[in-house]
């Protein structure tokens, strides 16, 4: 499956379940105005709200195939999976939220990195997943993380990361 067709499915989760979720699928609700909005055209529009500018949640595969040329790219490390060598629990068994963050995005770990073109150059980019655990950086995200920047500087392109979007309470606690 290339990383292109994988976004598909994971689209169509993501309206089929949490707070976003609208019956058909087809239409969601402005985060900000409360605007019902048409799904594909919320999609052709970056996920920014027509109504009010807000810019709504956007996942990573989203942003990657909206930043990069059309049909371009290969998806860097996507056999990587996560591994729970501690056997680590806290209230949950964290092999348990593993498979609960792989269910509900349709990823196998936090981090999306593809080699792909920019306006017709070669780029390695990289983007943080926010619905899987927040973006959690584990072993996987650091190997892709290294992958991608190894493949920049075989091909002398450059490497561009997204993060996680910070959260609002992190960002009113910088801003102090
Ligand atoms: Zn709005």
């Amino acid at each position: 499956m290339s990383w292109l067709t994988k976004l598909m499915p994971s689209r169509i989760r993501t309206e089929g379940g949490g707070k976003r979720a609208v019956p058909e699928g087809l239409w969601e609700k402005c985060d900000k105005c409360g605007a019902a909005l048409y799904g594909p055209e919320l999609e052709k529009n970056l996920r920014v709200c027509p109504k009010c500018s807000h810019h709504m949640s956007i996942g990573a595969r989203e942003r990657l195939v909206a930043f990069l040329d059309d049909d371009s790219g290969e998806e860097i490390g996507a056999a990587l999976g996560p591994v729970d060598a501690l056997h680590f629990r806290d209230q949950k068994k964290y092999a348990d939220r593993i498979k609960a963050a792989q269910k509900s995005t349709g990823e196998r770990d936090a981090l999306v990195a593809v080699q792909g073109q920019l306006k017709g150059n070669p780029i390695c980019v990289a983007a943080f997943e926010f619905r899987y655990m927040g973006g959690s950086m584990g072993s996987v995200v650091g190997e892709r993380f290294a992958l991608a920047a190894e493949r920049a500087l075989e091909l002398k392109c450059p490497l561009v990361c997204f993060p996680p979007p910070v959260a609002r309470a992190c960002r009113k606690a910088c801003s102090r």
